[in-house]
């Protein structure tokens, strides 16, 4: 049985997978017709030549352009294409006109490999306060700190790593944008998965993930003249990947992305609801966190080697799931963690089977 209305439907526009895939944070699933997109696109062009095979796929490519930027709320001329988000990152760092010595004020759910490229380019970082123990920005004691310094910008993980926290980006945009500063947000994990119009300045994303899009596709968009598109643009670009891309987010919207984001933070309610209390794992976000990403910290006493053991123990059992170390948010602390990532056709007995081999885990 599914645990969401769409869950069915989602899963009959895939091949059937071979174990239980709850790792759409690593990965997702991707559809028959974003495989079969990429696949005629490769065909053509090793049958009309590859720069003919783009140029009539021009209108797709733009349409496809033209849907991202819907869901994202930018412009589709503000967006640019790399192979991942983290190239993205580094693009806009290495070519946005920063002050020597600039600052950036970060979230706890932070992902690690962003505050190495801050730390490269010698911009320093200041942690927002949170509002919980869960890490959600405290957005009243931000608009408090802004008033006596801004930084040159904020960069947030809408969703991060290793936390299923969905940032209250919109009110963040509101107080930063008060204060004269911009924003810049990572959508990797936001982007399908959460509401992601937000307002913000410059956001950056992948395909691979939560959309189910391709790997090797990452996007950024940047709003106003921070820099031009056409300064972060490889000269070379996966175009099968791109219309794959494209793709898949044609599916979201067949779904009705509004529809999509209720179910999947009703799959996040009931995986934690299932997992919660089982053995001596604690589930690390509130229950009713609206996104599908849950993590768990293992029994007291664990190290991460044990952690990395019980991860390789449940593939072997046919269930897939990431285990997390800290250097994916090394903000939030020192532990590894399980991430459980489903998707729409998560089914209760996989989540059953999942709660009953973490059981015998862990007390
Ligand atoms: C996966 C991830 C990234 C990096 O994405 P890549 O496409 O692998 O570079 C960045 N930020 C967060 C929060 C992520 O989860």
């Amino acid at each position: 049985m599914y645990c969401s209305d769409l869950g069915e439907q989602w899963h009959a526009a895939r091949i059937e997978p071979t174990i239980a895939h709850l790792d759409s944070a690593s990965a997702g699933r991707a559809s028959r017709a974003t495989i079969d997109t990429i696949t005629a696109h490769l065909w053509r062009e090793a049958e009309r030549g590859s720069y003919v095979a783009a140029d009539e796929q021009a209108e797709q490519l733009a349409r496809g352009r033209r849907d991202l930027a819907t869901l994202i709320g930018h412009l589709p001329e503000e967006l640019s294409f790399r192979d991942s988000a983290r190239t993205c990152l580094r693009a806009l760092l290495n070519n946005w006109n920063l002050p020597l010595a600039a600052t950036v004020w970060v979230a706890v759910n932070e992902f690690g490999p962003n505050l190495d490229e801050f730390e490269r380019r010698g911009i320093a970082v200041r942690t927002m306060p949170s509002a919980d123990r869960y890490g959600h920005v405290d957005t009243d004691a931000l608009e408090n700190m802004l008033q006596f310094e801004q930084p040159d910008f904020i960069h947030v993980c809408q969703v991060g790593s290793a936390s299923g926290v969905v940032q209250p980006v919109m009110d963040i945009v509101e107080v930063a944008h008060n204060a004269g500063v911009a924003v810049v947000v990572d959508m990797a994990q936001a982007v399908g998965h959460v509401p992601t119009v937000t307002g913000a300045d410059i956001v950056y994303g992948t395909s691979r993930k939560w959309l189910t899009g391709p790997r090797g596709v990452g996007f950024l968009a940047v709003r106003g003249d921070a820099i031009r598109p056409v300064e972060v643009e490889s000269s070379e670009a996966y175009v099968a990947g791109g219309l794959g891309l494209g793709q898949a987010v044609a599916d979201l919207q067949a779904f009705g992305q509004q529809r999509v984001y209720r179910e999947l933070a009703k799959i996040g309610q009931i995986t934690r609801e299932r997992l919660d209390g089982i053995g001596s794992w604690e589930v690390l976000e509130p229950i009713d966190e609206p996104s599908a990403l849950v993590t768990l910290a293992p029994p007291p006493g664990w190290q991460a080697s044990d952690v990395a053991t019980a991860q390789v123990a449940l593939r072997e059992t046919g269930i897939l799931v990431t285990a997390a170390e800290s250097w994916r948010a090394p903000l939030a602390g020192d532990q590894s963690l399980l991430r459980i990532s489903p998707h729409l056709d998560v089914q209760r007995s996989q989540l059953d089977d999942l709660a009953a081999a973490i059981r015998t885990m862990g007390y």
